[in-house]
């Protein structure tokens, strides 16, 4: 079988490359000085689910976020560009993708999980979460009782998925939306009832949409990492691992948080 990739004209030149429609078959590696194994060449692969906004998303015909920049840090230590591959979460959070070599890293907001820790390295945690729900903004609905026999939007794969199937009444419908955009819409529109997600993610859309509401939060204490291949490379675990504290340290987290939340985080 031919692996190949698909390339936009120019993409060496952006900082920043949207990849899409991959093989989605091994590719041989390549290895830089520092021992960080690469699937090509000169460039920080990115595996991502968009979108993911403010994490990841597109803006202006580049994806940008919250990840894509603590990812571009790490790209700036080893002298790499950053190329992003969008690709489904389910392949993301079961290591489908990085054991394919459709990437090196997976940055999408992804919680780290005793179950994808068995099949991912994680990185150090990078970011907290905990699940909320979003009504539309004329329902009376604050709570996941109070949805009874009505339908809640959930994201395939995702944790809030798995809180919903776990928590919310049994006479609660729950539908399956394939990525947060088209969740976030369907509150917006009334389709469903609520829809659940990562309060993040969540307050990030209510702020700039007046039709829907963020109504609870559920204390899931989640947190966020980076992941590579199992057992597949310790030396990028290390590097982006040194970005996160290091960052952390100097203030630069705190402008890349500014940049996309608004605000410096809390505490
Ligand atoms: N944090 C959630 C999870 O890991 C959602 C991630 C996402 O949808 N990108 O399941």
């Amino acid at each position: 079988m031919t692996c190949s990739r698909l390339r936009l004209p120019g993409a060496a030149l952006a900082a920043t490359v949207l990849v899409t429609g991959l093989a989605g078959c091994a590719t041989e590696t390549t290895t830089t000085e520092s021992g960080v194994e690469l699937v090509s060449d000169g460039e920080l692969t990115v595996c991502t689910h968009l979108p993911y906004k403010p994490f990841e998303f597109e803006q202006g015909g580049e994806v940008v976020g919250f990840d894509i920049a603590m990812m571009d840090l790490v790209a700036e230590t080893q002298d790499l560009e950053t190329t992003i591959v969008n690709t489904g979460f389910e392949g993301i959070q079961s290591g489908q993708s990085l054991n394919n070599g459709d990437c090196d890293v997976a940055a999408a907001g992804m919680t780290i999980t005793d179950e994808r820790a068995r099949v991912l390295d994680f990185s150090d945690p990078y970011f907290d979460a905990t699940q909320a729900l979003m009504v539309p903004a004329d329902s009376d609905a604050t709570s996941l009782e109070d949805l009874s026999g009505g339908v809640l939007a959930v994201q395939q794969g995702t944790t809030g998925e798995i809180y919903a199937n776990e928590n919310a009444p049994d006479d609660v419908e729950l539908r399956v939306f394939e990525d947060l955009g088209l969740l976030t819409t369907a509150v917006a529109t009334g389709q469903v009832d609520a829809g659940i997600n990562d309060n993040g993610v969540l307050y990030d859309f209510a702020n700039t949409n007046d039709d829907v509401e963020v109504v609870a939060e559920f204390d899931t204490g989640e947190q966020y990492g980076f992941a590579v291949r199992k057992d597949g490379n310790p030396e990028l675990l290390d590097a982006i691992n040194t970005v996160i504290s290091d960052s952390q340290e100097d203030g630069t987290y705190d402008e890349v948080y500014a940049e996309w939340f608004g605000d410096a985080p809390a505490g």
